[in-house]
């Protein structure tokens, strides 16, 4: 089971992806390749307990999620990016990607109404 952090921390945004580690005793934080490299990121960890019974903090990642959800988490988690931001209020929180009603990924807005229909871009 893999988690995904809920809540932006230095050095440490909203989105990234949290694995078990010490034969399952604690979570921590998925390094990027360019972190690894860069050899100078701190690596949080959390206690088993703390991950999984603290929702507001830390969400389990769907096996099956999709893959256009699962960039927009990287994209949005990843410093050397420009996050998207709601369009009504750039100061509101980074937009969180979601699947609607009708199977559309959107990204919507946590602290107000505002949602956008994700455009997939096929550039790789
Ligand atoms: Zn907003």
């Amino acid at each position: 089971m893999k988690y995904r952090l809920m809540k932006n921390l230095p050095n440490c945004l909203r989105g990234r992806i949290l694995e078990s580690v010490c034969l399952g005793k604690s979570y921590a934080v998925v390094l990027t390749k360019q972190e690894r490299e860069s050899g100078s990121v701190t690596v949080y960890s959390w206690p088993k307990e703390d991950v999984e019974s603290n929702p507001h903090w830390f969400q389990p990642v769907d096996e099956n999620e999709d893959e256009n959800i699962a960039k927009i988490w990287e994209h949005q988690s990843n410093p050397m990016f420009h996050p998207l931001t709601c369009g009504t209020d750039s100061k509101h929180a980074l937009l969180t990607p979601m699947i609607n009603a009708d199977g559309d990924v959107v990204l919507a807005c946590d602290d107000c109404s505002y949602h956008q229909v994700f455009i997939i871009n096929d550039e790789e």
